[in-house]
């Protein structure tokens, strides 16, 4: 094991894969502002001439580099948002013909892209319940190629059996892929568990400020490679001032997560004892369901809270106007504390049918935890409660 391996998580995001010795010298990684670059007659193929697009540029390889260590997987990528990350990586994987088992519960994005666009292109899908994986053989079809999972779900931040998922794969000859945009790479690393791919909407806690949109895969050299190509070929690459962004943003990781974390477990009490919140989803509390998952398998239970609230959505709109501190927006994982609804956000795409089988009430709030003042949260939201 390399010195490098060895590190601690905190320094792995600040030293792994910066370039020793320096660009000339710069002590942060310079901008390549260069679509191109000259030939110096080592191409071998088409993915390997320099150019932005086919994302081998210095500010992506550095940060594939930092991305790959920090779960300590062999390989990684960083992509022009999550979506890239996720649709380059399940076109990669599964070609017409193939079967797909997803779990039941996903962000809205991939949930409409799995379900309304993989069949059009002649890939079978199926839905399994992430914390029944005695249910998971009876979906299997002779043409299942790959299991799909998230970390933490997305909105009622769930945890499914994650430890299920490898051992059920390898029986069964098929890709494990997890996206792990809520956990990161601070509370679950996917390649320890020995996930094949783990996807990231860096847009959220890895960038941590709201000014971009980002996505990374990480996992087995060969399956990222395969990602890689197909990715050149969708043309999601990420732009080098994005990525420049997001080398800054992701070295302070290891500093706001916990705060986050800390704070959204402070408030999910507060909110599991006030009389006008009805139910409160957070995988750090004893009454949520897949705490004994969340207990088993994560390091930390982030930083996302999701409440109903008595009254519904009139109620839930009400909520969010009268507090002082919550921004109304979407999206997740920045400084400041958001709110959003995600029956008018990131579950719009599913139909009422279907956010009413997953649970997800039209006066679901879903919060995303800031960096501000724990007590200075507590009393806003609080007075916006009462
Ligand atoms: N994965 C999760 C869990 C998300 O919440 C999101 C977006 O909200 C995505 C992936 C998609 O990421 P992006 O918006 O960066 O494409």
């Amino acid at each position: 094991m390399s010195d490098s391996e060895k590190w601690g998580v905190s320094t792995k995001l600040v030293h792994a894969g910066e370039w020793r010795p320096r660009v000339l010298g710069a002590v942060s990684m310079p901008i390549f502002q260069t679509a191109n670059w000259v030939e110096d007659g080592d191409a071998s193929d088409y993915h390997s001439v320099h150019y932005m697009r086919l994302s081998n540029l210095p500010n992506h390889t550095v940060l594939a580099e930092k991305m790959a260590a920090l779960e300590g997987a062999e390989a990684a990528l960083v992509t022009a948002s999550g979506m890239a990350a996720i649709s380059a990586a399940l076109l990669s994987v599964l070609k017409a013909g193939d079967h797909i088992l997803v779990q039941d519960e996903l962000y809205g994005g991939t949930h409409s892209f799995v379900a309304n666009d993989l069949p059009r292109w002649g890939i079978e899908v199926d839905f399994i319940d992430g914390e029944n994986p005695s249910s998971w053989e009876g979906k299997l079809r002779p043409n299942t190629r790959a299991i799909y999972f998230e970390s933490i779900t997305n909105p009622r931040l769930r945890v499914a059996n994650l430890d299920a998922v490898v051992p059920f794969a390898q029986a069964h000859d098929l890709v494990s892929m997890i996206d792990n945009t809520m956990a990161t790479p601070l509370y679950f690393k996917p390649a320890e568990w020995g996930f094949d791919l783990s996807l990231h909407s860096a847009t959220k806690y890895l960038n941590g400020h709201s000014d971009i949109v980002g996505g990374v895969v990480i996992g087995k050299a060969d399956l990222v490679t395969q990602v890689h190509h197909k990715l050149d070929h969708l043309g999601g690459s990420m732009d080098t001032h994005t990525c420049s962004l997001l080398h800054r943003g992701v070295r302070t990781l290891a500093l706001r997560l916990p705060a986050q974390t800390k704070t959204a477990q402070a408030l999910a009490q507060m909110f599991q004892d006030h009389p006008r919140v009805t139910r409160v989803y957070y995988p750090g509390l004893e009454s949520s369901a897949g705490h004994d998952n969340a207990k088993r398998l994560l390091a930390g239970y982030s930083a996302m809270v999701s409440i109903d609230i008595d009254g519904g959505k009139e109620a839930a709109k009400r909520f969010v106007e009268r507090s002082q501190l919550i921004t109304d927006a979407p999206s997740f994982g920045g400084l400041e504390t958001l709110a959003t609804r995600p029956a008018a956000s990131s579950h719009a795409g599913l139909t009422p049918a279907e956010r009413a089988e997953r649970g997800i009430a039209d006066g679901l709030v879903r919060l995303s935890v800031g960096i501000e003042d724990t007590a200075d949260l507590l009393a806003d939201f609080t007075q916006a409660l009462d």
